[in-house]
């Protein structure tokens, strides 16, 4: 993962949208189960058809069964009728039976007790020998073969005599008694029964009132005409057919049901259809109004200066908007998904930012939001302003929480200058204050050191003229005079150095300088038992500078130095003054000491004004050090002390000019010149500025 810049297409933490012209074919397909609908209802009906049609071969067949086992128990019956009519034939070949005898014998009346209507008795040339009805015998009828019962044709049986009596026997009967005695009740339920001639005229039948078909033509043409099968009845009736009709038509359950079904089904299917389509189009619109005010909000979101990031409760980024990307420096697509720690977080604050996070995880994120400092892809820092807030779904339920992220780099910058101005301000009132302290303390103190040092030639005088020769005394006067003329000559310079704009620089012998401090500050050093130890290997060199400043430097520098030993009691104490060239134009003094060091301080904060460890301290000397080496063109520097001066120890160096006896010195006479020191906090330097002072 590597940070890079965010296009505008994939500065997205949202998935992408789906296209718009996905929504051209969305919107026709609400028809689809309508489409689906109708193949199911075609594939229904074939099927129901296909079924139809098996029913109906089925029932066929069985009619065809039906008839056939019919016929054969018509002719059964007639072959019976016809043996019956043998035995009458038999009895008149024997002889047992005259013409006369004919109509009344038992054999013959017997036989209308069945079927038989009449039976003649002929010659061979078809001349009536004889002739017996059913209505001249005794024979006892049924309802069904009463006069009323004999519709249709009648049929003929026939037995030829041969022997003594040749001719024939004609015994006639009715075909429809034939039926209504023959056909068994389950077959005339089902079936229409009859005989019909190749005419189609009917001969006989169960039934005279069937109507040939349901609904006439109309009901043909929907296929209701009642199956029906005929057989030929030849020979035993001669040119006759069985035919068997069906009662009811054949009405599949698929006529009645079907259309019924796929009425209904077409029009629930149509309603539901109507109703999708309608819903459909409702979605499509909230659809395209949800991409519409999707893109708003994203353009939004995209033109805001505030970053947003959405995470889960296990603190996984789910969202994160350009700003917050382009904020960071990582692209969209490496930030979706990341679990803590976070690219962005500072690497060697991971465990404090990780307790930082947990808790606004756990919701105790400060409402009014909190200060960060992030770590940018590039690697810079920059500061933001954090605010948590729950995440909620569209039910209302917190699914994690939602934070919005400003930077204020540019405000804390802004801040601290303010800051850094007002410190500015306050340090100059305080130093302006210092110098016209300082400036009136040396006016009023070169009063005393001058009636001191009067004072002190005049008893020097005195005692000489007196001729006190006390060498000790005398001595003693001399160093009195001389302490009061070198403080003096500090007031003197003080108050030059505040109301000069320029230090008094003149060539002088830096060694002199340093070994002038040093006597000047032995007494301190040997109180505190401190070695000294002074390092120069050129005893003539010079520099353009104002020695009494620069004494002051040095013992100030020695002071300090002093100072520290007394956080190390127990040691042995040692301090190292050595002069070196640095490089052609400048000279180098090192004032070094094994003291406890300076603890990563840098000369920028030990020179702050008004800096100061010490409880006596006033934190103003290295300040006004380092403004008069400065002003002298040179430059203070600390640092710690090197590995010789181990474990501890701090080394202050300072720079001059050196001073070239060919060069201009650049001297000028500058006791008109009135000036007042400025200084400018904010770069830690103390910059001499002229002023006009009113007389
Ligand atoms: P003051 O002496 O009044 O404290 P200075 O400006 O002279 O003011 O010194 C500022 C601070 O710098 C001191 O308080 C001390 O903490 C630190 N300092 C100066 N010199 C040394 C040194 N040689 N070793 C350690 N700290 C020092």
């Amino acid at each position: 993962m590597s940070p890079t810049n965010d296009s505008p297409e994939n500065a997205r933490g949202l998935a992408a949208l789906p296209r718009a012209n996905n929504a051209a074919w969305a919107r026709y397909l609400w028809a689809l189960p309508m489409l689906l609908s109708l193949l199911f209802v075609g594939s229904t009906i074939v099927w129901l058809l296909r079924i139809d049609a098996l029913d109906r071969e089925e029932r066929r067949q069985t009619m065809i069964a039906d008839a056939l086992t019919l016929e054969t128990q018509l002719r059964g019956q007639l072959e019976a009728e016809s043996a019956q009519l043998g035995e009458i034939a038999k009895q008149i070949q024997t002889g047992k039976l005259s013409t006369t005898q004919f109509a009344t014998s038992a054999v013959v009346t017997n036989s209308f007790t069945s079927l038989w209507r009449s039976v003649t008795w002929l010659d061979q040339s078809n001349r009536v020998l004889a002739f017996a009805s059913i209505g001249n015998t005794n024979a006892s009828l049924s309802q069904a073969d009463s006069p009323t019962g004999q519709r249709g044709l009648s049929a003929h049986l026939v037995a030829n005599l041969s022997g003594s009596a040749v001719g024939s026997l004609v015994a006639r009967y009715s075909p429809t008694v034939l039926l209504k005695h023959s056909v068994p009740w389950w077959l005339a339920r089902k079936y229409h029964v009859r005989l019909i001639d190749t005419l189609e005229q009917e001969i006989a039948a169960m039934d005279s009132s069937m109507p040939r078909s349901v609904g006439g033509k109309l009901g043909a043409g929907l296929g209701l005409e009642r199956a029906s099968y005929r057989l030929s009845f030849d020979p035993t009736i001669r040119d006759a057919y069985l035919e068997l009709i069906e009662h009811e038509p054949f009405v599949p359950w698929t006529r009645s049901f079907l259309p019924t079904f796929i009425i209904v089904f077409l029009l629930l299917i149509t309603i539901a259809t109507w109703m999708l389509r309608r819903q459909m189009r409702s979605v499509l619109h909230a659809e395209s109004a949800w991409r519409t005010e999707s893109a708003w909000r994203s353009a939004m979101e995209d033109s805001m200066v505030v970053g947003l990031r959405a995470r889960d409760f296990d603190g996984r980024l789910v969202y994160v908007n350009r700003t917050f990307a382009e904020m960071v420096g990582w692209p969209v697509e490496s930030l979706i998904g990341k679990l803590p720690p976070m690219p962005y977080w500072q690497p060697d604050e991971i465990e404090k930012t990780m307790q930082r996070h947990r808790r606004n995880m756990a919701g105790d994120a400060p409402r009014e939001g909190y200060e960060a400092r992030w770590l940018h892809g590039r690697g810079h820092s920059f500061d933001v302003m954090v605010f948590e807030t729950p995440l909620v779904d569209a039910s209302g339920k917190q699914i994690g929480w939602m934070g919005s992220i400003l930077d204020i780099t540019e405000r804390k910058r802004m801040e601290e200058r303010d800051r850094k101005q007002a410190d500015t301000l306050a340090h100059h009132a305080r130093l302006t204050m210092l110098g016209e302290v300082a400036s009136t303390l040396a006016h009023e103190l070169n009063q005393p050191l001058t009636a001191i040092a009067s004072y002190n030639a005049g008893v020097i005088n005195s005692l000489q003229r007196d001729g006190f020769s006390d060498a000790s005394v005398h001595n003693a006067l001399l160093r009195l005079g001389e302490q009061a003329a070198q403080a003096g000559r500090i007031v003197a310079r003080i108050r030059e150095f505040l109301t000069r704009r320029e230090p008094e620089l003149e060539p002088c012998n830096i060694h002199e300088v340093v070994v002038n401090a040093i006597a000047l500050f032995r007494r301190e050093l040997t109180r505190h038992q401190i070695t000294i130890k002074f390092n120069n290997d050129n005893h003539a060199i010079q520099v353009l500078a104002d020695a009494v400043l620069i004494e002051q430097v040095m013992i100030n520098l020695l002071r300090n130095a002093t100072d520290a030993f007394s956080a190390a009691p127990d040691q042995m104490r040692l301090i190292e003054v050595s002069v070196h060239p640095a490089g052609e134009a400048f000279l180098r003094i090192d004032v070094t000491d094994n003291g406890p060091g300076l603890g990563g301080r840098a000369i920028r904060d030990l020179c702050a004004a008004f800096y100061s460890t010490k409880t006596e301290g006033m934190g103003m000397g290295l300040a006004i050090c380092r403004s008069i080496i400065e002003a002298h063109g040179g430059a203070l520097d600390a640092a710690e002390s090197p590995a010789s001066f181990a474990p501890h120890g701090a080394q202050f160096s300072l720079t001059l000019p050196a001073f070239k006896p060919t060069r201009s010195t650049g001297l000028q006479d500058s006791d008109t010149d009135n000036i007042d020191i400025d200084m400018d906090v904010d770069s830690d330097k103390v910059a001499v500025t002229q002023h006009e002072v009113e007389a």
